[in-house]
């Protein structure tokens, strides 16, 4: 009732300020991320009230068949992705055959007061009601984002999405020049008559052949062409074979901007923040996994196993911070404590997802996932170490198993143990001092006399360490032992 009457004074008066301002929380921090270039950082928060009114609007053109099929912003069933894919699949279908480019057109200022009467011009003449443009208008009068954090607060006005991509074809580069001329002269015109501006420094051609020394003119404007072209977040290069384009750029562009920003993250975790196991894995799933992986149907495809491998490295890095484990850890270790699959693996799981959804096989579908993914993990599994074998039996971890820095030592045996540090060189003797031969996990918690005491403290009586993951409160008496262990040290 609040939002409706809300709604009926904005009809008449103005949007209130918090339906023009975006903003997100997350757990202790508050967190609002939106731009234009960074899609897959937005943790996009919609303002249900004004999306409906959106809804209506976009419902009305859309019924009078009113909006161009080559529009995906703001439309149902339609989104980045879509408009990537449109992208990729028409430029490649014309850079098999012919000579063909993409070009990212950059409008200045749009959406700014100079474009306002044209667009209102334009709802009108298309029949919307008053009351809803009045308030349309408002509304992105004043669009806003802010972001806060600690006792900072940015608040600045929110940018409009105004991409639009062309892709031109023809059959020689000459010709091809000439078409390229040709649509931005009509942009251009288009642009004039609208009080906006075709700006000539942002507005980028990527050529899908070999070309070096083309710059386009287009009336007085020069454009020069460009080597990796950004369309929606995703960074495109040419590739110099014919039915393909190169992401690699696009990887490792992500895996540097995850790289820094999940150091930045621990950075702050392992000083202050002090968060957990789940928490982390969270973090990591929610802002790395779904920045690094935005929009992978349309590159995954194209990219090499060099790219495949950095990538489930990078995951592999993180995942290793969320267990707290030592950094020669194994990947196979590393990924079953997490019950994360490989970075790759997920990414094809998720293909697979989008197959079967499209086969509308929707029963089993989950399934069929969740089976895959419980075969990747077990394939893991079996490349363990005899340490890791010995607590579990196989890839499936309990719930009540939360790794942390230290039982996963003795989980995988990568940690502060004789055995281990005469591997690593950092001692020279792997032997216990009661004088057995290797001071590892399986003979600290079933053998060795100089523990039995915390051992007998902590009821730990095991013939097998199996036993303590198989049981709760045998879990928790482990957990208990294995901090003193290592306090004592
Ligand atoms: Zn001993």
């Amino acid at each position: 009732m609040k939002s409706l009457r809300c709604f009926r004074t904005s009809l008449s008066q103005q949007c209130p300020l918090s339906w023009v301002c975006k903003a997100a929380v997350l757990g202790q921090f508050s967190v609002a991320v939106v731009s234009n270039e960074e899609p897959q950082m937005s943790p996009y928060i919609s303002i249900t009230t004004m999306i409906s009114i959106l809804d209506v609007i976009i419902k009305y053109y859309e019924d009078f068949n009113l909006l161009s099929d080559r529009q995906h912003g703001f439309r149902r069933s339609k989104s980045t992705i879509t408009a990537l894919t449109e992208i990729i699949k028409i430029a490649l279908e014309h850079k098999t055959r012919e000579y063909a480019a993409i070009i990212a057109v950059d409008i200045s200022a749009a959406f700014d007061n100079a474009w306002w009467p044209a667009l209102m011009k334009r709802l009108d003449e298309d029949g919307v009601q008053a009351s809803m443009i009045k308030l349309l208008q408002s509304y992105f009068d004043n669009r806003r984002i802010r972001f806060r954090y600690s006792s900072t607060e940015i608040n600045k006005k929110l940018r409009y999405a105004d991409d639009i991509t062309l892709i031109c074809w023809n059959k020689s580069p000459e010709q091809l020049r000439k078409t390229i001329d040709n649509v931005l002269r009509k942009i251009n015109k288009w642009c004039e008559s609208r009080k906006l501006k075709l700006s000539d420094e942002k507005t980028k051609i990527l050529y899908l052949y070999k070309c070096n020394s083309d710059i386009i003119v287009s009336g007085s404007k020069l454009i020069k062409p460009v080597e990796e072209l950004k369309i929606l977040g995703v960074t495109i290069k040419n590739h110099r074979v014919r039915s393909k384009l190169d992401f690699t750029p696009h990887v490792n562009e992500m895996i540097i901007k995850v790289t820094r920003a999940s150091g930045y993250l621990f950075g702050l975790t392992k000083k202050a923040w002090g968060l957990d196991f789940r928490r982390r894995l969270i973090l990591y799933k929610t802002l790395y996994r779904s920045t690094i992986t935005y929009g992978y149907p349309i590159w995954y495809p194209f990219i090499n196993k060099k790219s495949k491998d950095k990538l489930n490295s990078l995951q592999y890095s993180i995942l290793k911070h969320c267990i707290q484990a030592y950094s020669t850890t194994s990947s196979d270790c590393t990924h079953i404590l997490a019950q994360v699959p490989k970075l790759t693996e997920y990414i094809e799981s998720n293909m697979l997802k989008t197959e079967i959804n499209y086969n509308r096989f929707d029963s089993s579908s989950r399934n069929i996932i969740s089976n895959y993914i419980r075969e990747k993990l077990q394939k893991y599994y079996e490349k363990t170490n005899t340490i890791f074998k010995s607590f579990f039996t196989d890839s499936q971890i309990p719930k009540y198993v939360k790794p942390n820095f230290y039982n996963v030592q003795f989980f995988t045996g990568h940690g502060n143990f004789r055995s281990y540090l005469y591997k690593v060189r950092k001692t020279d003797s792997p032997k216990c001092s009661c004088g057995a031969e290797e001071e590892n996990p399986v003979h600290i918690l079933t053998d060795c006399r100089l523990v039995e005491d915390l051992r007998v403290k902590n009821q730990i009586n095991i013939n097998c360490l199996n036993q303590i993951v198989n049981n709760r409160y045998m879990y928790i008496n482990f957990n208990r032992f294995c901090r003193m262990f290592f306090s004592n040290r």
